[in-house]
């Protein structure tokens, strides 16, 4: 008999374990740090209305994004915490960034000037920080441009410096170019200090830099993928004890048994060498879970492995459950996360695709909903 089931596939996110992973951030950075929680990308692919009240109600300070569009969502959301957009902005953002109270991140003298032009229109000041090229190559302002441009930023009206950060760009492992950012950022700041320019909030540390750097923590932290729970590399582990925040599953809706020399999925990338069960899964690069997959992914049903077989199309994935004679139609599957004593974290996947943890979180849910833990 068919049970009736509420999903076809679903992205769960514990906040319990992002809770977990928020007391492990405290344990690291101390009770005096300011935290705050990168939520651009919808948190990671976790959902950012959700995880960003989550990380107010455990004591982050601020929220990062990417772009206004992502704080007006936070906004529309009832946030009223202040909201960092942590990458250069467009003009034609700048409207957005004042009537939702945004603050941007000033990489140069051209976009802080017309800000300002419209901040003196509307009647308004806001607080700014301004981001220091130390060797990442994207935003920022290079350093030996930045104390013109910084006094020249402090004589604009309506603007009020609270932040100045940069990112680095190795964090996840300890190199000699981590170093060399942190020297240059000091200098930076001894510098401006000696021109009587204080600002009250320097920040650069993400998650590999939290875990990796205790002195890089300054007054603020900006963590990320820490707080989502993974490591951002294997040399991080013993540095805290993180959960995964996000699982992805899906059901097995068909099951069938086919004989050698049969031909599974588009382009026959996959032919049946001896007699095969195989199980369709409602899931596909659609949700997120990639082509790149084919052949190559494995899913867990009943505790054990299946390998993905055959190319992953937009709605549907082909498993071999050859080996899981008990596999029925409705059984969950997990294609990231824990069943039993079996896991697939971002991270496995991530390697077996060749990118990183990130674009794994990102993708994943496109389609399918999230369900809150
Ligand atoms: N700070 C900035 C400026 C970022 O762009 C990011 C993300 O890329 C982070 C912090 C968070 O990084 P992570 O997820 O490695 O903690």
């Amino acid at each position: 008999q068919l049970k009736e089931q509420a999903y076809r596939s679903w992205v769960e996110v514990d906040l319990d374990s992002f809770t977990w992973n928020w007391a492990e951030l405290r344990r690291l950075v101390g009770p005096a740090v300011r935290v705050l929680q990168v939520v651009k990308a919808d948190a990671y692919g976790h959902g950012a209305i959700e995880i960003s009240h989550t990380a107010l109600k455990n004591g982050a300070a601020c929220l990062g994004v990417a772009n206004a569009d992502e704080g007006v969502q936070l906004r529309v959301s009832g946030i009223t915490a202040p909201i960092i957009i942590l990458s250069p902005s467009t003009g034609g953002e700048i409207r957005e960034i004042i009537k939702y109270g945004l603050t941007p991140s000033l990489s140069d003298l051209l976009f802080a000037s017309e800000f300002q032009r419209h901040l003196a229109r509307a009647g308004v000041t806001s607080p700014v920080h301004i981001e220091i090229d130390t060797g990442m190559g994207r935003g920022g302002m290079l350093c030996e441009e930045a104390p013109a441009i910084i006094r020249n930023i402090f004589g604009l009206p309506n603007i009020a410096v609270e932040g100045i950060f940069t990112h680095l760009a190795s964090s996840e492992v300890c190199v000699d170019y981590n170093e060399q950012q942190w020297s240059l950022f000091r200098e930076l700041t001894d510098r401006l200090n000696a021109m009587g320019i204080s600002i009250p909030i320097k920040h650069m540390a993400n998650s590999g830099a939290i875990l990796n750097y205790p002195r890089f923590h300054l007054d603020m932290v900006r963590p990320g993928l820490m707080s989502y729970g993974i490591h951002p590399a294997p040399s991080t582990e013993d540095r805290a004890d993180l959960r995964p925040v996000m699982s992805f599953k899906t059901r097995v809706v068909l099951l069938k048994e086919f004989p050698a020399g049969a031909s599974i999925g588009y382009n026959r990338t996959y032919v049946t060498e001896r007699p095969s069960r195989i199980a369709t899964l409602p899931v596909g690069y659609g949700d997120g879970y990639g082509v790149i997959l084919s052949n190559q992914g494995e899913v867990l049903i009943r505790g054990r492995r299946a390998p993905v077989v055959g190319r992953i199309s937009m709605d549907m994935t082909t498993v071999d459950v050859s080996a899981i004679p008990d596999c029925h139609i409705g059984d969950e599957v997990v294609l990231m996360g824990r069943q039993g004593e079996e896991v697939i974290s971002a991270n496995d996947i991530a390697v077996r695709v060749r990118t990183i943890s990130y674009d794994i979180l990102c993708a994943l849910g496109k389609r399918a909903p999230r369900i809150f833990l």
